[in-house]
């Protein structure tokens, strides 16, 4: 076997037979291991996205299982009026929006919906509506997989709701917000007796982030001293971490960069634990355009705070007025147009700056996101 779960709680072990999201014993989230390097599933997983040097190893038995739409291979732009804005000499942005559905979200998904190949699942369910539900829509169509995404009818005009239907998901409606979304998705799951995907929980999503870790060590010689990303659930900043961690471990980098997250004022519930602060949820649906990141309780909190800690890294919290002119002077001075959750990282970005954590000196990359064309954009 290429790959084993652990349980995060008990350190109980499972090999890779099964779709795992919990650990059979006290349901803890579980964490992907591996006892050979690099497979040979995984080169073939990562031969579009990386040479010998920087491949990852992903949790796949069996290579004729890969759910691929040449995702990755994103390209590192300068952009040098943005930078001179902020003072910084050597800003740099990774176009994550380049990827096959418009989000970084293709990454974790070409590794969760070949996971569920791989292990046999043919039909699924879960809570649906943003960039994470429309990719993994498609990944669901390449595969033959019958997704049932279970969304907000308030949602209903939503473009990105739109693809996911025209992708064949069977769309159920349920009432506003995102606890009636996730319960509705967890209760019509075990009505059919199928699998309750919960992508936000699995570790497969995670493990599909290490690649643009890969990437950054591929592409950046020296590697950037900073590295910001928009925190909802997490995945791309414990990808990152994660991808960094295996490349430090086996001297393929000699340093991680220093691995930052950007919250709203809004939610801050990572920035706020960091923090060492008390932080309450609040009910119903964030009202931040930043809506991609609107997670008041994301699931794997301690791995967050283990990641600063290791790459030197902070959380900060942004406001919408900063995240919305963010957004619009990327568009107007680097012709680049994001989402409002993509923008919150030059928000970041500006506080890393003036709290003295980056110097203008130091070189930072920023990752964004998601393409700012899916939607409605503020303000027009
Ligand atoms: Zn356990």
């Amino acid at each position: 076997m290429a790959y084993f779960l652990v349980c995060v709680e008990c350190e109980a072990q499972y090999d890779g037979s099964k779709y795992r999201l919990n650990c059979g014993l006290c349901g803890g989230l579980l964490d992907a291991k591996y006892d050979t390097p690099a497979t040979v599933e995984a080169r073939v997983v990562s031969g579009a996205q990386g040479t010998a040097r920087f491949l990852p190893t992903l949790p796949i038995n069996d290579a004729a299982n890969l759910v691929t739409m040449g995702e990755g291979n994103t390209p590192v732009v300068p952009l040098p009026r943005v930078g001179a804005q902020l003072g910084v000499a050597n800003l740099n942005a990774k176009m994550e929006y380049f990827n096959p559905t418009g989000s970084f979200k293709d990454r974790g998904n070409t590794v969760q919906v070949s996971v569920l190949k791989d292990t046999g699942v043919g039909e699924v369910a879960d809570a649906t509506g943003g960039n994470a539900g429309h990719s993994f829509a498609a990944y669901c169509a390449r595969a033959g997989i019958r997704f049932h995404g279970i969304a907000n009818e308030t949602n209903a005009d939503s473009r990105k709701v739109h693809a996911i239907g025209l992708h064949g998901t069977d769309i159920h409606w349920v009432g506003a917000g995102k606890t009636a979304r996730s319960e509705g998705a967890r209760r019509f799951a075990e009505d059919a007796g199928i699998l309750f995907m919960n992508y936000g929980q699995n570790i497969y999503f995670i493990e599909g982030l290490k690649t643009l870790a890969y990437e950054i060590a591929e592409q950046m010689d020296p590697l950037p001293d900073h590295i910001i990303v928009p925190i909802g659930n997490g995945s791309i900043y414990q990808g990152m971490w994660r991808g960094f961690r295996e490349m430090l471990e086996d001297g393929r980098v000699a340093r991680m960069p220093r691995l930052h997250g950007a919250q709203t004022v809004e939610t801050q519930p990572v920035v706020a634990a960091f923090e060492g602060r008390v932080w309450t949820p609040y009910e119903g649906e964030a009202a931040s355009r930043a809506n991609g990141i609107g997670v008041t309780n994301p699931p794997r909190p301690k791995a967050l705070l283990e990641a600063a800690e290791e790459s030197g890294g902070k959380f900060v919290a942004v406001t919408e007025e900063k995240i919305l002119d963010w957004q619009r002077l990327l568009a107007s001075m680097e012709g680049i147009i994001v989402e409002p959750t993509s923008a919150i990282v030059l928000g970041g970005l500006e506080n890393l700056l003036a709290s003295g954590d980056v110097k203008p000196s130091d070189s930072v990359l920023l990752p964004l996101t998601g393409f700012g064309v899916k939607e409605p954009i503020p303000g027009y």
